[in-house]
């Protein structure tokens, strides 16, 4: 293990691991089943409609939407509840599942992500990353203020794991709050850009920016490798 420059790699969870809108779309077929068997409707159309209001509007106001359009006098939390509470229908990425088989004998493992703590439990176990990770963060469990772009879940990690700042490297998808922490930090930094997500076509300053950009997590091994021959 001391052989190696980099000790410890760090994931982003939603949208890095795994493809998130596969959560949110399960979510919105339970609200439809919850709504459809409750007023008799077609749970089909229901669902069809979720997803028109998604993809015209986002996320926010959805089913306050539905329920207007269908005349349906609910309480808007109670499903909000029900899309959380949801068993995730999610696998890992080919790519995510490729590397951390290659990666979890040779680093220690972390992930750190945002989000509701409950939810994003759900989707660990759902995901069966525990039996990959030395540690998971979720920032939401130590309150708001400590979600990234945060240095407080990064810094917990050089402390549980040891060793310094450059030793470690995050991976994530969203330039807007993934990397400046790190970077301020001193951590290496490795975007991912998949051809589905929410940031794809975001470009910010070099503050924000992570140090490489890849299309899939199989070249991280290329990158880990030529960071090892320098060290
Ligand atoms: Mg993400």
């Amino acid at each position: 293990m001391g052989d190696y420059m980099i000790k410890a790699i760090l994931f982003d969870l939603d949208d890095t691991l795994y493809n998130e809108r596969d959560f949110v779309f399960s979510g919105f077929l339970e609200v439809a089943t919850y709504l459809g068997h409750k007023y008799d409707f077609s749970i089909d159309k229901l669902y069809s409609d979720i997803i028109d209001i998604f993809q015209e509007y986002g996320r926010g106001r959805i089913f306050n939407i539905l329920c207007e359009k269908h005349g349906f006098d609910e309480d808007i939390n109670r499903l909000v509840e029900i899309y959380r509470d949801t068993e995730p229908q999610i696998s890992l990425y080919e790519d995510a599942a490729a590397i951390l088989k290659k990666l979890y004998n040779k680093y220690k493992l972390g992930i750190i992500t945002d989000g509701k703590s409950s939810v994003q439990w759900n989707k660990i176990r759902a995901l069966g990353l525990e039996e990959y990770m030395d540690r998971i963060i979720v920032t939401d469990d130590y309150g708001p203020e400590f979600w990234k772009p945060s240095e407080k879940p990064f810094l917990e990690m050089i402390n549980y794991f040891g060793g310094e700042p450059d030793e470690f490297m995050y991976i994530g998808d969203n330039p807007n709050k993934d990397f400046v922490a790190c970077k301020r930090i001193g951590m290496g930094t490795v975007r991912i850009i998949r051809g589905i997500g929410d940031h794809m076509g975001t470009f910010l300053s070099r503050d924000y920016e992570a140090d490489y950009i890849i299309y899939s997590l199989l070249e991280l091994e290329k990158i880990l490798s030529n960071l090892n021959c320098k060290g």
